[in-house]
């Protein structure tokens, strides 16, 4: 039997805190296959974020530059810095055949969907905004100015959920992750991207 595929562009958003990342990196943990599309950011690292893995950090004339040479696929700021998707690594995974991971938030997603058909996009919820709230906290990595900035915009990020294709309410993260990867699994067999050959 032979299989060709094609390439697959999956879109997360969720409200800051809301466990996204967790989930994301644990995708990419269990999927070797699955490529994360390092997006470029102003924002500065937290402790622990290394430059060129979760985000390639950029000052805002960097960006400007990036900008002036149209290198975004699509690029928002969001809870007042800059970001953006580099066109060229998400066209080199999709040609590739690759499975392509973007982590953005609704404004990039809603972009990204509009431009590019079949993309998976997916929204995930946070159990309540106290929990939100809770999370953002207990993480730790951002000061309590940023933490209310951020919650005070979780409300309209939610308010775009049904412009995605999935939902998933990240309450118990094993059973968030299964959902997760569930869809992932069902997309990549669509026939709009799974060539099957079988032999007489
Ligand atoms: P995001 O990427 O959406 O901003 P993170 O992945 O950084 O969020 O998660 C925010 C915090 O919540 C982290 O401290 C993480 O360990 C924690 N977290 C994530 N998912 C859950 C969950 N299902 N239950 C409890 N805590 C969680
Ligand atoms: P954080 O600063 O917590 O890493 O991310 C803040 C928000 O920016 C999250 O919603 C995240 O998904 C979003 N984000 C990260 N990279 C991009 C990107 O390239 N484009 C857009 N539009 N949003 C992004």
């Amino acid at each position: 039997m032979r299989v060709s595929c094609k390439g697959m562009l999956v879109v997360i958003s969720a409200p800051s805190g809301t466990g996204k990342g967790t989930l994301c990196a644990r995708l990419l943990k269990a999927h070797p296959e699955i490529r994360f599309s390092v997006s470029v950011t102003t924002r500065k690292p937290r402790p622990g974020e290394e430059d060129h893995k979760h985000y390639h950090f950029l000052n805002d004339q960097q960006f400007d530059e990036l900008l002036e040479k149209d290198a975004f696929l699509e690029h928002a700021t969001v809870h007042g810095h800059r970001y953006g998707t580099l066109r060229a690594e998400v066209d080199a995974g999709i040609r590739a055949g690759a499975c392509m991971l973007l982590d953005i938030d609704t404004q990039g997603a809603l972009n990204v969907m509009a431009r590019i058909r079949n993309t998976v996009s997916i929204f995930i919820l946070p159990p309540s905004y106290e929990v939100l709230r809770a999370r953002l906290y207990t993480r730790n990595t951002d000061c309590q100015e940023e933490i209310e900035r951020r919650l005070s915009v979780a409300r309209e990020e939610v308010a775009k959920m049904r412009r995605y294709k999935y939902a998933i309410i990240n309450d118990d993260l094993d059973e968030a992750y299964e959902r997760l990867h569930h869809i992932v699994e069902a997309e990549k067999q669509r026939t709009i991207r799974f060539f099957p050959q079988i032999t007489d």
